[in-house]
């Protein structure tokens, strides 16, 4: 098998039959042999049923259901896992990755680059609050992690060997853009102009990107807790310099004026000390989610499954043995 394209669906089944009626002749168009792994993350709509259909019309259409909706991120860990291609291809199932680029991966791939990414050259049709707030995100997670995430996206190509790197990274929260990233290896990228959303809407609400947000952050950096000793460090110095004015005063007969003042200090104490003790709660949450060990997903269903070459090294849990065609 050389190619497997993976995509995740949650809640996608007005979607499902234009995407897959978009990948199949591309991929047929490249001339390789290949595989579609489609996960349904869970979905409460028909999702499932219309990719039973069409993995009913193709076995080379294998189709995975989740126990739940675990997330992007574990679907994409989930077909990693499943993959057996030579080359793995993700894309959102939503068709704002246009398939039209596969045959330019494959063809990336072919001259050695073992990791191809596309780079967003418009972010599509967003809001100006959304804009700021990717913004904002990108720009503190290139200051605290090193690593320069504007314009990356999902949509990228992985040699085998770069999945089996993938396959080895032990922890249960993961972060694709970046931890893909992080695994170096030969890299090429083209630029892509994200398409329109055909049907349906985002599945990202401003409170789940925010919390991706800090876990992308606190997953890749250990920074702010070095931040938290430099504003103890700035909070010292005021204090220094009141103490100091307080003393004179006293020293001087004056009496000690300036409730505003132990208000305001209380209020800045009390904040500081609080958000700090925020942020180290968030490690703390990571290490405790990281600790339970818990597979990374659960897969109650699969038709046209080929089993993993190495069970033992999958990061989520397969509870169905049957319906396994291969
Ligand atoms: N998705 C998923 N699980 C989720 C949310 C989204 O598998 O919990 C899928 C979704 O069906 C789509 C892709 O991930 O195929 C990208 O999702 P979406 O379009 O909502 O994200 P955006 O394009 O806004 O970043
Ligand atoms: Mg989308």
């Amino acid at each position: 098998m050389q190619l497997s394209l993976i995509i995740p669906f949650f809640n996608e089944e007005k979607q499902i039959p234009c995407t897959l009626e978009a990948c199949v002749p591309i991929l047929e168009g490249t001339g390789q042999s290949w595989e579609i792994i489609a996960i349904d993350d869970g979905s409460n709509d028909s999702s499932w049923q219309e990719l039973m259909k069409a993995a009913a019309k193709d076995k080379r259409i294998r189709v995975f259901r989740f126990s739940r909706n675990f997330g992007k991120e574990a679907a994409i860990c989930a077909g990693l896992d499943l993959a057996v291609g030579k080359a793995v291809i993700l894309m959102d199932g939503d068709l704002q990755h246009p398939p039209q680029y596969i045959p330019q991966m494959v063809e990336l791939w072919t001259q050695g680059y073992e990791v191809v990414e596309g780079k967003k050259s418009t972010r599509g049709k967003e809001s100006l609050f959304s804009k700021l707030n990717a913004g904002l995100f990108y720009g503190s997670f290139r200051k605290l992690s090193g690593y320069d995430l504007t314009n990356a996206s999902d949509f990228k190509l992985l040699d085998r060997k770069v999945v089996e790197a993938w396959r080895e990274l032990p922890e249960q929260s993961t972060f694709f853009r970046a931890l893909s990233l992080w695994l170096g290896f030969k890299r090429a990228s083209f630029a892509f102009e994200v398409a329109e959303r055909e049907s349906g809407q985002s599945k990202w609400k401003t409170s789940g990107l925010f919390r991706l947000s800090i876990d992308a952050i606190t997953g890749f950096s250990a920074r702010p807790l070095y931040l938290i000793s430099l504003v103890g460090i700035v909070l010292f110095i005021i204090f220094f310099v009141l103490a100091i004015q307080t003393l004179v005063n006293y020293f001087l007969g004056k009496a000690a004026s300036g409730f505003t003042t132990v208000i305001l200090l209380q209020l800045l104490i009390g904040s500081s000390v609080l958000i700090s003790l925020g942020l180290i709660g968030v490690y703390i949450g990571r290490i405790f989610t990281e600790i339970k060990d818990r597979p990374r997903y659960i897969i109650s269903d699969a038709v046209n499954m080929i089993k993993p070459a190495d069970p033992n090294c999958c990061s989520g849990s397969i509870v169905v043995e049957e319906k396994c065609m291969v």
